[in-house]
């Protein structure tokens, strides 16, 4: 499984429809202090279901919404759609390929789409556990993240092994029915 592309529109400074295609292998992204580098991991971080602000170093959600520059207007909405390759089916789910997206509108309607189809968060989530992607995996390592996993506490430490050992749904199962 790799990730394909990233398709930005509306998203922080990315006003245009913009898509950056991926390969197999390692890929850089260069440029300009302020050029939006950071803006492209947000981008990946928020489509696959962010809800803190501060990870997404924003005061509220819509301050991810293209908020205008001097010669061109805001938008109403902001659109991340990341595609993945997953011929492996690593992803436990039938496709080749996997389109993720996200919107969000200013007036705070929201909506995340599977392969075009509209689904729940958790779903999302739940496509994802234990594969090392998601919001909470290590497949995103943002500044002082390192820092966390050596200083942390052991419980989360733990957490860590346990999603590289693929236990994390068969625990989150366990506590949703001694919940019910
Ligand atoms: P550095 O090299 O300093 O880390 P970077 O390339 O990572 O820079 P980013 O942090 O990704 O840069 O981009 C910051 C830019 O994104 C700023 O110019 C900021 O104004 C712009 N930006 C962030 N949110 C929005 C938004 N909602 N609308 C328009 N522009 C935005
Ligand atoms: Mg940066």
């Amino acid at each position: 499984m790799y990730l394909k592309s990233i398709e930005v529109q509306g998203f922080k400074s990315f006003a245009n429809r913009i898509r950056f295609d991926f390969h197999e292998g390692i890929t850089g992204i260069v440029g300009p202090n302020g050029s939006g580098k950071s803006n492209v991991a947000d981008a990946v971080r928020w489509v696959l279901g962010e809800q803190r602000v501060k990870q997404l170093r924003g005061g509220t959600m819509q301050d991810v919404i293209f908020s205008g520059t001097e010669n061109r207007r805001a938008l109403s909405y902001a659109s991340v759609a990341i595609t993945l390759n997953n011929a492996d089916h690593r992803l436990p789910v039938e496709y080749e390929e996997v389109t993720v997206t996200r919107k969000l509108y200013r007036s705070g309607e929201s909506e995340y789409l599977l392969n075009g189809t509209s689904c729940r968060l958790k779903d999302i989530n739940e496509m994802f556990y234990d594969t090392g992607i998601g919001k909470e995996g290590y497949s995103i390592i943002g500044q002082g993240q390192i820092d966390r996993i050596l200083s942390g506490k052991p419980e989360e430490r733990r957490e860590l092994f346990d999603e590289a050992a693929g236990i994390v749904k068969f625990k989150r199962r366990k506590n949703l029915s001694l919940k019910k």
